[in-house]
């Protein structure tokens, strides 16, 4: 078999076999298929799409270019949630202690930034000394003793979701169905959970563009999991808008903190609130969403999610002073705020744009394994449906320079629109699938 007769079969809009997928991704992760002839492959599978077979098939000889984790002997159940990607996505930060807290193992696989979308391992790296490349024995360990575990691919865990996903971010294809579910499930699967929460995102915000391919992505998502004895269940979420206020590394982070310590906006709050439910719910923890409900507002009001943070930050080599003094985090040394130019309803906030904004201000990458600045971003300070005065604080940039400034300036100002009547804004959560 040769990889360039792969390549071309894809590009010819054949369906490829099982041995022919398997071939490809072996070669990948042992170095034996160079990255441009991946890209020309990713390029192919992007455009022509992939069968149901090929996806579940791709799926798994991307859980084989690792280990795949048993943690039976650790705890009962073990909880798992994963986003196909959002601007202002920092749920996983709150939901992993949350859940952990109400007494539920989490074991996570994490991503970097894609595209235009941040990534949780990005944001848990603002914090000095934040370890993402745990071995397979520490994530074990780690799990047994905290209850709580977040890592990144290894070339232990899923190098092949790793090599993959490094390329897809920097050569255009990420937004293709088949690659972003084989992607997140042989994460899901590799990394051994019982339960997995999958929040599928919608919206111009998120690589699913419509209702109808967001809901194909779940139930195609909820089907590989529960073919290998996972319970998975998918939350369709509204990315019309980014969630919550901010959008960037630190700015992420700080605003997940505030959310730890019973505040941050309301959008958000709820939003991982629900996450979490059903997290609770796959594992029997609760009998009803109201019980989870219940329960999740407790465990944050009162506290414990937020000890459960610092006790996982510090697990994994994080200063803790960093995240009880939040000043002390990467900041950038400009920030503006932007006045409405003038009154009227927010209609529109495109989340692309803004997430866009935030990579070129170096908050992502584009160039495979640059690193990002941890300091810049966003902070909104209205979003669709306020009621906004002109001349009333609209955002504030954070940036390293004045022409970036300015650039982001004009991109954000265009990406909303206005109404003289009021705006409803779009549903949180429209759907729970599984
Ligand atoms: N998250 C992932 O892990 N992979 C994707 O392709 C998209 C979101």
């Amino acid at each position: 078999m040769r990889a360039v007769d792969i390549i071309i079969r894809k590009r010819d809009g054949y369906t490829l076999t099982a041995e022919e997928i398997d071939f490809f991704i072996q070669g990948l992760v042992q170095g034996t298929i160079p990255d441009y002839q991946v890209s020309a492959w990713l390029m192919a599978v992007l455009l022509n799409g992939m069968s149901h077979r090929e996806t579940v098939d791709l799926t798994m000889a991307m859980v084989r270019s690792g280990e795949q984790m048993d943690l039976s002997d650790i705890a009962d159940f073990v909880a798992d949630k994963h986003s196909t990607g959002g601007v202002g996505d920092k749920t996983t930060l709150v939901v992993a202690p949350l859940v952990a807290a109400a007494g539920v193992a989490v074991g996570k696989m994490s991503g970097r930034g894609l595209g235009f979308t941040g990534g949780t391992l990005d944001k848990l790296e603002s914090i000095p000394g934040f370890r993402t490349d745990l071995s397979v024995e520490e994530f074990r360990a780690q799990l047994r003793r905290v209850g709580i575990v977040v890592t990144g691919q290894t070339a232990e865990l899923a190098p092949a979701d790793g090599k993959l996903y490094a390329l897809r971010d920097v050569t255009g294809t990420v937004d293709s169905l088949p690659l972003i579910a084989s992607s997140i499930m042989s994460k899901k699967i590799a990394a051994g959970a019982n339960g997995i929460v999958l929040d599928v995102k919608v919206g111009d915000g998120a690589f699913m563009k419509t209702q109808e391919d967001a809901l194909a992505l779940a139930q195609l998502m909820v089907e590989i999991g529960q073919g290998v004895g996972r319970r998975v269940r998918a939350a369709i979420s509204d990315m019309h808008q980014p969630l919550g206020y901010a959008v960037g590394n630190a700015l992420e982070l700080i605003e997940a903190i505030d959310t730890l310590h019973g505040g941050g906006p309301t959008d958000f709050r709820r939003h991982c609130l629900v996450i979490a439910g059903q997290m609770l719910l796959l594992a029997g923890r609760a009998a009803d969403e109201e019980e989870a409900q219940a329960m999740l507002e407790g465990l944050l009001d009162g506290g414990q999610a937020w000890a459960k943070f610092r006790e996982w930050i510090a697990a994994q080599g994080g200063s803790v002073e960093h995240v009880d003094n939040p000043a002390l985090l990467p900041a950038a040394p400009l920030t503006r705020q932007v006045l409405a130019p003038r009154s009227g309803y927010i209609a529109r906030l495109n989340a692309r744009e803004v997430g866009l904004t935030s990579m070129l201000l170096g908050g992502g990458r584009s160039k495979k394994g640059e690193p990002v600045d941890h300091g810049v971003g966003i902070v909104l300070q209205a979003k669709i449906g306020d009621r906004v005065e002109k001349g009333q604080p609209l955002f504030t940039i954070h940036a390293n320079d004045q022409a970036q400034l300015d650039e982001a300036r004009h991109r954000l100002l265009a990406a909303y629109a206005w109404s003289e009547e009021p705006v409803t804004p779009p549903p949180l959560i429209s759907r729970i699938v599984g």
